[in-house]
């Protein structure tokens, strides 16, 4: 996967990329993050990136020609364009489905805004699709664009271990994880459960989903919508009196396929 991020502070992204997984994946060659200064790319004596928004008002807007000359770059170092993305609080509001989704991908471009944000003719001609990371607005879109390499870059096959796998993540079937204990046993009077202390390979499992369950329930209700719930799960959930509630908030218990008779056609 190859990312192109263009922003006027590409500094800001030197210590995020060096540490930890991402850096590891840019190691061993799983990701490419390549910096551009949109700076670079200005046509005026004075760098200028920014200028007054037509009509008046507060703040300064992106300059639409740096921009596109930054893309037109990326497209001319790699024979395409990559998907274009612009983070902003006014586009899709990113999710688990969506750093999926972009995972398909194999080159995206992230583009930060600043100030007021850019020229609206970039968004029209350039763009493909607009992030947002929530329902707030930040100085700029440099954490937004990070937040979608990190959570883009653990989904790659190979950049998580084993033991560090996506695949149990919370969101990754839809609900929210269980929660999880390391040593010690005790802590401030509070004791590991003791199903996960046993060895029981097959009790564990069973806490570990009604746990998530019930976590959903009590903090993300609207999750459970849409999930499915195979036969064992709906046995488990209804002994322990979760079924009604789960059902009510839209989990799925899809009817179990019957068994062919043995002899008939
Ligand atoms: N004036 C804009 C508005 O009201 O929609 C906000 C501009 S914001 C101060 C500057 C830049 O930060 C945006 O162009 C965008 O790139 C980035 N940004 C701010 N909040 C964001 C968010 N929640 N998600 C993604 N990007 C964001």
């Amino acid at each position: 996967m190859r990312f192109d991020i263009l922003s006027i502070f590409p500094e800001f992204f030197t210590s995020p990329l060096n540490e930890s997984i991402i850096r590891r994946a840019i190691q061993a060659q799983q990701i490419e993050v390549h910096l551009h200064n949109i700076r670079d790319f200005a046509t005026d004596r004075h760098a200028m990136t920014d200028d007054r928004p037509f009509g008046g008002a507060e703040g300064m807007v992106m300059k639409p020609e740096p921009i596109a000359a930054a893309l037109e770059q990326v497209a001319a170092e790699t024979g395409g364009r990559g998907r274009v993305i612009l983070l902003s609080p006014q586009g899709r509001t990113f999710d688990q489905a969506h750093a999926v989704e972009l995972a398909a991908h194999d080159h995206l471009v992230l583009l930060c805004g600043r100030y007021e944000g850019v020229d609206q003719r970039v968004v029209e001609l350039l763009v493909d699709e607009e992030i947002s990371i929530g329902d707030y607005v930040l100085t700029g879109g440099e954490l937004p664009a990070l937040v979608v390499v990190d959570a883009v870059t653990r989904l790659l096959p190979g950049v998580l271990g084993c033991a560090e796998s996506a695949s149990q993540d919370s969101f990754s079937r839809g609900f929210l994880k269980h929660s999880q204990y390391t040593r010690p046993r005790e802590f401030q009077g509070l004791e590991v459960p003791e199903v996960l202390l046993g060895g029981d390979h097959a009790a564990i499992r069973d806490w570990r989903l009604l746990d998530s369950v019930r976590r959903t329930l009590a903090r993300r209700p609207e999750l459970l919508a849409g999930i499915e719930f195979d036969a064992a799960e709906r046995k488990l959930l209804t002994k322990h009196g979760l079924l009604v509630e789960v059902a009510q908030r839209g989990g799925i218990f899809p009817p179990e396929k019957k068994r062919r008779g043995r002899g008939r056609d």
